[in-house]
């Protein structure tokens, strides 16, 4: 048994989903004739409720295209300071858009709207960087898969719109949220002036990212796209994939959710965990005991042959991520391991 729980990024596509795909209709979507992309970008536009949808390769350049669109050259970005924007996408929002950020100390990836107020740089104040865009996180990745309350998202709305601020949502796994929250995909359409999504997370795509937009803000990101190299040709064989998930892989996320409470009521009894964060979707974070040598914990689920992701998350930090391939014999064969491993 081989499992493998270091991201929902590793899931391969079913034979279904496989299927889906070699039966694509498809063009050259540079040319705007792919109808795959087109149906793909359509559903997401309409599930949404915004006006345009454009297809990406990643979602670091649906985000990163989002941050261009917001901002001009020494702007400000403000988002919490665990946020992939920030993190995770190698400094490009200094490179491509030559903004700065402006970082908030949030909970779990989370802050709150009188935290937003007092980060905002005033506008006159001309030796502050211009404030110009609020990024949210719903899941959050380096918080551990924690959701946001959609009525905090809306005060911070509300801020967004008194100050002029654009309000982009990275929702890579926005479809977590929905489902752990029983939301609707619309009530996030009504908020934000940007949304990106991922097909490639949770939902089990190859590849695959979808930037959503009113169409006054959305005018530039295909020429946008284009500069950062992500308009593709017949890329109807990817949104296909990601035209089959939304139709199949959407409910079952709830199972991903309950086999993370599942291992994480394991890991509690484990002599060399100390902490396990809170679990409310695929994510579990966990922090080990420092008397306990991390190259021996790492080289025990080695052996058995059980992959996490051992370094991401910081020195004492563990991410556990379960996904689509995770299935039921896995999760079996993971809890036992659990119950008899001795360190
Ligand atoms: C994975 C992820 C992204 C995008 O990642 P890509 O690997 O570029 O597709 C963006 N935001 C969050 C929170 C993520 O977890």
């Amino acid at each position: 048994m081989n499992v493998d729980l270091r991201s929902d990024t590793i899931t391969i596509p079913s034979k279904a989903m496989l299927s889906a795909m070699l039966s694509a209709k498809v063009g050259d979507d540079v040319y705007g004739e792919d109808p795959s992309v087109r149906e793909l970008e359509k559903k997401l536009a309409a599930m949404f409720g915004m006006d345009v949808a454009m297809f990406f390769p990643s979602g670091t350049m649906a985000n990163q295209t989002a941050i261009k669109l917001h901002t001009n050259p020494g702007d400000q970005v403000i988002c919490d300071k665990y946020s992939h924007v920030y993190n995770y996408e190698g400094g490009a929002g200094s490179f491509t858009s030559g903004v700065s950020f402006k970082l908030i100390d949030g909970e779990r990836g989370m802050f709150d709207s009188n935290q937003l107020l007092e980060s905002i740089n005033p506008k006159e104040f001309y030796h502050s960087p211009l404030s110009s865009l609020v990024v949210i996180e719903n899941t959050t990745n380096k918080g551990g898969g924690a959701c946001w309350d959609i009525g905090e998202i809306k005060n911070i709305r509300k801020i967004c719109k008194e100050n002029h601020l654009g309000l982009h949502l990275d929702g890579a796994r926005i479809w977590n949220a929905l489902v752990k929250k029983e939301e609707k995909p619309l009530e996030y359409g009504d908020i934000f002036d940007t949304v990106s999504v991922c097909l490639s997370k949770g939902l089990g795509c190859p590849i695959g990212s979808v930037l959503l937009g009113k169409q006054e803000i959305m005018k530039k990101s295909i020429r946008i796209r284009k500069i950062l190299g992500g308009a593709m040709r017949q890329s109807g064989y990817l949104a296909a994939a990601g035209i089959f998930a939304l139709e199949n892989n959407i409910k079952r996320l709830a199972d991903d959710h309950l086999r993370a409470k599942e291992i994480g009521e394991k890991l509690i009894n484990m002599s060399f965990v100390k902490k396990v964060q809170d679990i409310e979707t695929n994510i579990i974070v966990f922090e080990i005991d420092k008397s306990v040598k991390k190259d021996i914990i790492i080289n025990a689920f080695n052996k058995l042959n059980i992959l996490f992701d051992w370094h991401s998350m910081g020195t004492n930090k563990i991410r556990i991520v379960t996904h689509i391939n995770y299935t039921r014999e896995k999760h079996m064969y993971l809890l036992d391991s659990l119950e008899t491993l001795k360190i």
